[in-house]
């Protein structure tokens, strides 16, 4: 046996693991130490010598590597408790505002608003893609959590595709598909920041553009984040222009990879899927957006095909407990039952490794492996709600939510304690987010914002 100790900056002992890791998916009463921001002891056993600077005994907490969201729009957080009622994404829609409109101050105090919402309920990686996205990923950072962020590239006109006209200008092309890289130049080498591209769908993107995105995804190994089958109307829109769905313009602009992260996935053919399954590309299924307006992605289907699915909040409500929930919930009225294939340890991994996988990143974190990035989550599970500890994703799945996180720990360090934030003023960014969407609601004439 070494007779030296172990060394641990953390040591955290007697907790329940859901470990995401199908070598031992529950450790209960276990000890993990973390060093250098990596795990290096996971174990139901106590280390037989260590010295650790710091140990906690969390009996009767469990805790869950960091949750992976891979597709939202922080920004979009001003149109919470509107949007989701009028049926259809802000971008197309009339007389709401829109992120053209945003001034940097505002994209600022409503980046850290998302973020931040994002964070307390356990997310350690946002992918994070709008306008404003240099703002935004500078905000957003101060909380320390890990980012994928990109710009909003297109080449449609945007301005006016809430008024039905679908413009593709090249020059807009060329414009964000500079930001987007000036953006990834601006981060690379970030420990906590990888930068994708986010081309932002078939209908707003025209074939040519969506070539050049391909070539520099190929050629700087970039994930690619887009809207996949979100509505009716790009359907419509892609068929008219191309006589071909937005699966197939994927696949003959060779953005069709395991690198394409597809959003929603709603109006999706069986052939779509089949070419979806070959090509490796990762569906982000978005359960609460798509349910809240009265629609689903085929998800039985995408996971019958053998597809990786992850989950993401997009622009509504941040809380990747609860969005398991819909995920399980939404897959069994699909299906008409219970069977073995949509259980909670599925949606768990989903909003885990299913995330981790669609980023690239599953051999560095996703799951509570030695080896792996120190990113996980403590729920306080001695609650009626969460009690008794039977099957402890049973109960995070079904019972759990956000607001039961009480630290979140990212790359070894706690960047949510006791529910708080710890690098940044909480009640500063929700005064300053008020504010922000005051002025741009007010500036779309919506005067209950300002009475
Ligand atoms: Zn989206």
């Amino acid at each position: 046996m070494n007779a030296n100790p172990q060394v641990f900056d953390l040591l955290i002992k007697d907790a329940i693991f859901i470990t995401a890791d199908p070598k031992e998916p529950l450790i209960r009463d276990g000890y993990l130490g973390v060093t250098d921001g990596k795990i290096t002891y996971l174990s139901r056993k106590a280390p037989a010598s260590y010295k650790a600077t710091t140990t906690l005994s969390l009996s009767g907490h469990f805790v869950t590597p960091g949750f992976v969201n891979p597709h939202a729009h922080s920004i979009l957080s001003m149109v919470r408790g509107v949007a989701s009622d009028l049926g259809f994404a802000p971008s197309y829609t009339p007389g709401i505002p829109k992120g053209t409109q945003v001034n940097s101050e505002q994209a600022r105090a409503l980046a850290q608003l998302g973020a931040l919402e994002a964070l307390l309920f356990g997310s350690t990686v946002l992918g994070d893609n709008f306008v404003h996205a240099d703002t935004a990923a500078q905000a957003m950072s101060e909380l320390g959590m890990r980012l994928c962020p990109s710009w909003r590239i297109h080449d449609v006109d945007f301005a006016k595709v809430a008024h039905g006209e679908w413009h593709h200008d090249p020059a807009i092309g060329a414009r964000t598909l500079s930001a987007g890289m000036a953006l990834y130049d601006n981060w690379k080498g970030n420990p906590l920041v990888t930068v994708n591209l986010a081309a932002h769908a078939v209908d707003t993107c025209s074939e040519s553009f969506l070539k050049e995105v391909a070539e520099l995804s190929a050629k700087h190994n970039l994930v690619v984040s887009t809207h996949l089958g979100q509505s009716k109307v790009e359907v419509q829109r892609v068929k008219e222009r191309t006589g071909s769905t937005s699966t197939e313009v994927l696949e003959e602009t060779g953005l069709l990879n395991e690198r394409l992260m597809c959003g929603h996935c709603i109006y999706v053919t069986d052939t779509d899927i089949e070419r979806m399954a070959k090509s490796g590309a990762h569906v982000v299924h978005i359960p609460k957006p798509n349910a809240t307006s009265g629609r689903l992605a085929p998800t039985p289907k995408l996971k019958a095909a053998g597809i990786n699915i992850c989950l993401a909040t997009d622009t509504q409500h941040a809380d990747m407990v609860e969005l398991m929930r819909w995920a399980l919930i939404t897959a069994r009225v699909q299906e008409g039952g219970v069977d073995e294939s949509w259980q909670p340890q599925h949606v768990f991994h989903m909003a885990t490794m299913g995330g981790a996988k669609a980023l690239g990143m599953q051999e560095t974190l996703g799951s509570l492996t030695v080896g792996k990035a120190a990113d996980f989550v403590v729920f306080n599970a001695n609650r009626p709600h969460l009690t008794p500890h039977v099957n402890p994703v049973g109960n995070l799945v079904h019972t759990g939510q956000g607001r039961d996180v009480t630290h979140v720990v990212v790359a070894g360090e706690f960047v949510v304690r006791d529910g708080m934030p710890t690098r940044v003023d909480m009640d500063q960014i929700v005064r300053s987010a008020e504010k922000a969407s005051r002025e741009l609601w007010g500036a779309e004439g919506v005067q209950y914002w300002l009475n």
